[in-house]
């Protein structure tokens, strides 16, 4: 058996890495860090995600696994990135986030308003006395393209604006299950699966 710990507070990510890893993993077992939370000033989502898991590893000694993700759209140049959670500034809203996007992209026609949701999982082993400290990253994305007006309910962040490739819903209108089938984290959770199953 092993025990990894999850760098998040986000109860919905714990049960998504829970709900993939566990099934497809022998013997994965999952707790969460509450330990300090460190600084993340990374500046791509690799880096972010490499932030969060070596510090949850160092603090507890056990191994470790963090993931960071956001939007990245073609026309802003891959903006809002690492920066999604917080586009329209402080405090953090879903709701001012998607009406700054829309506001940006207010000139872009359909047919250039691709973008990607993209995720990076960090997995962090701490060092051991034998062993120095080892990782991987992996890096998973869902293609789209942006609508001009939100649809749907489901789901958070940019969803009712974000249509994935292959569908004419967005992905608020995509019943949970069918997203948490097809987005960024589950594709990542699946390459992150193939490494531990090595
Ligand atoms: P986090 O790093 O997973 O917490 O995500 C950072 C930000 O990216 C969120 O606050 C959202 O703005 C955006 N984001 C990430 N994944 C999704 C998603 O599945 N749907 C909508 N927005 C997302």
């Amino acid at each position: 058996m092993t025990t990894f710990v999850l760098a998040t507070h986000n109860q919905h990510k714990v049960d998504e890495f829970r709900g993939i890893l566990s099934l497809e993993v022998p013997g994965f077992e999952l707790i969460t860090y509450d330990g300090p939370e460190p600084v993340e000033d990374g500046e791509s989502f690799e880096a972010n995600a490499l932030i969060k898991a070596r510090a949850a590893a160092e603090h507890t000694g056990m191994p470790a696994m963090a993931d960071d993700s956001g939007l990245a759209v073609d026309a802003l140049q891959g903006a809002p990135g690492i920066f999604s959670a917080r586009w329209a500034g402080e405090p953090k809203s879903d709701e001012r986030n998607l009406a700054l996007v829309l506001e940006q992209l207010e000139q872009v026609p359909h047919g250039q308003r691709g973008a990607a949701y993209v995720c990076v999982i960090a997995v962090v082993y701490p060092a051991t006395e034998t062993s120095p400290a080892t990782e991987f990253t992996v890096e998973a994305r869902w293609s789209g393209h942006l609508v001009h007006e939100p649809k749907g309910s489901n789901g958070f962040g940019y969803d009712p604006i974000f249509v994935p490739e292959g569908s004419d819903k967005t992905s608020a209108e995509l019943e949970p299950a069918q997203k948490n089938a097809l987005s960024h984290r589950a594709r990542a959770l699946a390459l992150v699966a193939e490494q531990l199953k090595g």
